[in-house]
């Protein structure tokens, strides 16, 4: 592997850093910029998405004949990372979860047909979308394939759906939702995944569930399904092909997280650095006590870690590889890794750290979903395991 980024993508990298630099970094410190779930207000946001826009910085991870900038894998993961030194960035260029990974699938694998209706105009920045799969108890959290209760029956040409999913990102604000249903008994091939819009009769928010840190836009929704029909043409690949498709989505889904969150990991560390250059204790400033730099080189070093990692699954799935391992260890140890830096970070800077004056806190609440969302990491720890297990010293090869 050759870590060197082509100049094009570098030239987007800078640019991205300068708009962040300029146009969003500034607005964290403006409480009218917050929204209720202390996200961007959509006041501030859309007329930075099209600022971004019209930069040339927008929607990176789609192709450019669909008006983003066709970056590989590797060229996001140098860029996202640059976007979330920001915790408002990745929205503003249309980079942000769960929109983000509901692009990508739905460009890998919508007909021409469902690209034009259900893609384009998330690109576009028209629509908002969510990914509608977790059940809450008894149905299925970290074993969907086994454990999925929501139905989807067929009658004709439609398919009709009744069921319970609950900590749907985005769907207070969404208008286009990708569902994952049961659609047979089959163990590998039991679910199948359709596409429905906001104003189809048949399902409703029961609630936006309250968490421990701030909010996507459009929050975390509990939905109840009783008799949404779906037209068969808005079904995804084939009939029970809806675990082929969530783990399509994940992939890459999973390690622009890992992205992102290195990015939030690294503005930790720069708030901590700048602090502990300029407090003074017991004679020095922070920085030159010898714990201090313990503390700063080793979160400094994870973090470098966690983009190897990161680096590495990229490449492999610009190389057509599934990259599962290589996105299991780097979604498990970025998770980690963001938590270890923001920790860090608000220790060093004292009760400056736990105030609101800076984003430490907001970073800190919101990192501790990491170690759950697309997948809890003792889930990644078992697939490793299981790779392991299989594949012997080969775990380690270098092809
Ligand atoms: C902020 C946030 C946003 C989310 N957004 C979405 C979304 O947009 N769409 C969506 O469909 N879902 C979403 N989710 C749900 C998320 O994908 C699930 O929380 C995750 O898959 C785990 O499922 P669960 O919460 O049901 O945990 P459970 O399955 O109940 O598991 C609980 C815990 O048990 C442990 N565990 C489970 N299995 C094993 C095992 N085999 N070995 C060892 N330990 C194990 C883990 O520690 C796990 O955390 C979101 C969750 C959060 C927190």
């Amino acid at each position: 592997m050759d870590y060197t980024l082509s100049p094009e993508i570098e030239d987007l990298r800078q640019r991205i850093r300068a708009f962040v630099d300029t146009h969003i970094l500034p607005l964290e410190t403006q409480p009218e910029a917050y929204d209720q779930g202390e996200n961007i207000h959509p006041d501030h946001l859309e007329p930075l998405r099209r600022r971004a826009r019209q930069a040339g910085l927008w929607a990176l991870q789609m192709p450019v004949e669909r008006g983003g900038q066709g970056l590989p894998i590797v060229g996001m993961a140098a860029c996202y990372e640059e976007m979330n030194r920001s915790i408002f960035g990745p929205v503003v260029f249309n980079g942000a979860a769960p929109d983000d990974g509901n692009m990508m699938v739905l460009e890998k694998v919508g007909t021409p047909a469902q690209k034009a209706r259900w893609l384009q105009p998330i690109i576009d920045g028209q629509v908002r979308s969510a990914f509608v799969m977790t059940e809450p108890a008894p149905g299925s959290g970290s074993d969907p394939a086994g454990m999925m209760r929501t139905e989807a029956t067929r009658v004709g040409d439609r398919w009709r759906i009744n069921g319970h999913k609950w900590f749907i990102t985005g769907a207070g604000v969404a208008e286009h939702f990708i569902l994952v249903a049961r659609t047979s008994d089959d163990p590998r091939k039991g679910l199948t995944a359709f596409l429905f819009h906001r104003d189809d009769p048949g399902w409703e928010i029961l609630r936006r569930i309250p968490i421990l840190g701030p909010e996507e836009h459009g929050g975390h929704c509990e939905l109840h399904f009783e008799g949404l029909e779906i037209p068969d043409e808005n079904r995804l690949m084939e009939v029970g092909d809806g675990l082929k498709l969530t783990q399509i989505r994940l992939g890459t889904a999973r390690l622009t997280h890992c992205m992102r969150w290195l990015g939030l990991a690294k503005r930790s560390l720069e708030i901590a650095a700048s602090y502990v250059a300029d407090r003074r204790a017991f004679g020095s400033t922070l920085a030159q006590h010898e714990g201090v730099q313990w503390m700063l080189g080793e979160a400094a070093m994870e973090i470098h870690v966690g983009r190897l990692l990161t680096m590495h699954a990229a490449w492999k799935l610009d190389q057509g590889d599934f990259a599962r391992k290589e996105v299991s260890m780097a979604k498990v140890a970025v998770a980690d890794t963001l938590h270890k830096a923001v920790d860090t970070a608000i220790q060093l800077c004292g009760a400056h750290g736990y105030s609101r004056d800076t984003v430490l806190e907001w970073i800190y609440r919101y990192a501790r979903q990491a170690r759950l969302v697309d997948g809890a990491s003792e889930v990644h720890k078992m697939v490793l395991s299981r790779y392991l297990l299989n594949e012997g010293m080969e775990f380690w090869s270098w092809n």
